[in-house]
């Protein structure tokens, strides 16, 4: 049997779920800048992507910022000028603190709070790791 037709038949073995999975990336962040502003007018896809709460997301950038943000039609606006790699850097240290499992790498998992700790609890392999608490 030839190479791809092995290949072929593997994955016709697979679940449908682990491919769902391992098609998961990484948003791109698109933002622009106008005048004291920066937007993030992607942001409703990337919360989708990412499947975390709008809350939790924007406390993060705007501590790691060091700024404010608010929520203007569909738009994240954050206080001040922003480099889109500086808010890309920000989302991918967000997704492997709080959306990647650290046991199984999978983005299936959820935040919870149990014991006044915050929890990144894994619905793939039911892994759970304290997550660090946002800054103030
Ligand atoms: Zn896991």
């Amino acid at each position: 049997m030839e190479y791809k037709e092995l290949l072929e038949r593997a994955r016709s073995q697979l679940p449908e779920k682990v491919f769902e999975q391992s098609r998961f990336e990484i948003p791109q962040i698109r933002s622009v800048v106008e005048g004291n502003k920066t937007f993030i007018v992607n942001i409703r896809e990337i919360l989708e992507t990412i499947n975390r709460e709008e809350n939790h997301f924007l406390k993060f950038m705007a501590g790691e910022l060091a700024t404010s943000v608010t929520m203007e039609s569909a738009r994240a606006v954050f206080a001040g000028k922003h480099a889109k790699v500086t808010l890309q850097s920000l989302l991918e240290r967000y997704v492997k603190e709080y959306v990647i499992c650290n046991e199984c790498t999978k983005p299936d998992t959820k935040l919870v709070t149990e014991s006044r700790i915050l929890w990144k609890r894994c619905d793939a392999c039911g892994a759970s790791t304290a997550v660090k608490p946002l800054r103030k």
